[in-house]
């Protein structure tokens, strides 16, 4: 198991959980813990992005809500009183240590396309390498429900992925992932995440927590395919940093994916939706997946869809299993009419196996 020791840039996620202790109550002290923590590993040359939740849980105290609204206007409103507070607090937190927070706030959107991905990417980059530290979160104000990540777990993976951390450290008021089937004990390692170790993950009643478990295995899933190693645990456990420096075990570990997505083709493997869906058969789909191969014209048995040039589709069997997510060359019309079969559709370097 490797150690935070040798990790590079890592991405750590703080649930509403081990910020607050109380509906609205910002735990300060557990908030300056943290930011002596994150300094500490800054000064091992370790870069950090935080992924700070809490807007929500923080509105609600300021507008006198005991229970997290249901009614989506009610979030926004709660996300934007609460999101000045939570800025506000981390910057207090680093200001003794002489570090500036910058706030980034993000939608679905703004990963759809490939050049707001790449601008993520240099603007952390730039803010990295000036010493600041930048701080995301879901910009809920304006998240409408379709297209939310719907919980910070999702969104810590999917920064992850998009600045190339090696590192993803999930932390809430949970020791890690609990042995549901024997023990009872916290997980340590986890090699792949198979169907038991997603069947072991739990939901959450919490006021105002959202995801639960489940969410931090799907966002484990995404990180991992990405190359990087995960851990999921307790914020609230001073200790925490200190035995993963030194290796001790300490939460659940999920080892990353031996053979990650190239950081080139991750935009591509993130999307969750696609604009449309291009058919082939077994053996198109055999070479696809054991030989890489490009996509032509000629191999497409079913089109569906107005997809443009650019645009990400999906590449499913007869039978309609998924097999890879690629972006197209030609728009779904051209790709009807276009008489030069053996043209390339779907590049290979475009191309992620799903
Ligand atoms: N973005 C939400 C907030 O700041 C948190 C969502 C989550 O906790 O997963 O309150």
């Amino acid at each position: 198991m490797s150690s935070l020791a040798h990790a590079k840039r890592v991405v750590i996620k703080l649930g509403t959980g081990v910020l607050t202790s109380g509906i609205g109550d910002l735990d300060t002290d557990q908030i300056n813990t943290l930011c002596k923590q994150v300094i500490e590993l800054r000064s091992r040359g370790i870069e950090v992005v935080l992924v700070s939740s809490g807007a929500i849980g923080l509105g609600m105290g300021k507008l006198n809500l005991e229970e997290r609204p249901e009614n989506l206007a009610q979030l926004q409103a709660c996300a934007s009183v609460g999101q000045s507070i939570l800025i506000n607090t981390w910057q207090n937190g680093f200001d003794p240590h002489g570090t500036t927070v910058a706030q980034i706030l993000l939608t679905r959107e703004d990963l759809r396309s490939r050049n707001r991905h790449n601008a993520i990417f240099n603007t952390v980059e730039c803010l990295l390498k000036s010493g600041a530290i930048p701080i995301v979160n879901e910009n809920d104000s304006v998240s409408a429900a379709e297209i939310k990540f719907g919980d910070n777990d999702t969104l810590s993976a999917l920064v992850a992925s998009v600045v190339s951390a090696d590192m993803l450290l999930i932390l809430s008021n949970i020791p890690g992932l609990i042995d549901r089937r024997g023990s009872g004990d916290v997980i340590h390692k986890v090699e792949t995440i198979t169907p038991d170790i997603e069947a072991m993950a739990d939901g959450t009643t919490e006021a105002t927590s959202v995801g639960g478990m489940t969410s931090k295995i799907t966002a484990a899933k995404i990180a991992c395919r990405a190359g990087c190693e995960v851990v999921i645990g307790s914020g609230k456990d001073e200790l925490f940093f200190a035995k993963l420096l030194s290796k001790k075990a300490i939460g659940t570990h999920f080892l990353a994916n031996p053979e990650p997505i190239m950081p080139h083709k991750r935009w591509i493997a993130i999307q969750d939706s696609t604009d449309g869906t291009l058919t082939v058969n077994d053996s198109t789909a055999e070479s696809i997946v054991q030989s890489n191969s490009n996509l032509l014209i000629a191999d497409i048995t079913n089109t569906d869809g107005n997809f443009s040039k650019n645009s990400i589709v999906s590449i499913c069997k007869n039978n309609g299993s998924i097999i890879a997510q690629g972006q197209v060359e030609l728009n779904s019309l051209a790709v009807k009419n276009n008489p030069l079969k053996d043209k390339v559709l779907v590049h290979r370097d475009n191309l992620v196996l799903m």
